[in-house]
């Protein structure tokens, strides 16, 4: 019996994300299920601090493109690494906590599968963006648990 039809795998590309990807994979086999994979550039907004009211500055635009171009390429890398085929892939920008959610509710995603934590939640039992989708999904959440090797 298939339980999902859709699912979501959130990766951050950190040496771990191999794991979750192997999870995901084999769940949207034994589901017949489609696989979408997420991963979210977070671009750094450059400002000029010097004066009252910060100021953004026009050189970010470059940095940003070159974060994203960057981003696509190891996004690719990382399908092709681990395998994947996916028949939707997601590169966004923003923060990962709002992203994930968005793109699970927008394509009608009934299984959500990320990492316990990745680069941000190392010391945590349980990472922000991990916490925060679990706590914001409308579906099932599966949190792979992550091994620090
Ligand atoms: P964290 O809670 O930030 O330590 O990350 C936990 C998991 O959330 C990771 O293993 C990924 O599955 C997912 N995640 C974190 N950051 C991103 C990102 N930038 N893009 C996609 N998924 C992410």
């Amino acid at each position: 019996m298939n339980i999902y039809q859709h699912i979501l795998l959130a990766v951050d590309l950190s040496a771990a994300s191999k794991q979750v990807a192997v999870k995901a994979k084999q769940l949207a086999e034994m589901n017949q299920a489609k696989l979408t994979i997420v991963h979210v550039a977070e671009l750094m907004p450059m400002v000029d601090v010097n004066y009252d009211a910060m100021q953004s500055l026009d050189y970010d635009v470059e940095i940003n493109q070159i974060l994203l171009s960057n981003a696509e390429k190891n996004l690719a890398a990382f399908i092709s690494e681990a395998k994947l085929n996916p028949q939707q892939q997601f590169l966004e920008q923003g923060d990962p906590r709002d992203e994930i959610i968005r793109i699970a509710e927008e394509n009608q995603v009934d299984l959500i599968v990320i990492g316990s934590h990745g680069r941000h939640g190392l010391a945590l039992l349980l990472g922000s963006t991990a916490n925060s989708v679990l706590h914001h999904a409308k579906c099932d959440v599966l949190a792979v648990r992550l091994s620090d090797e």
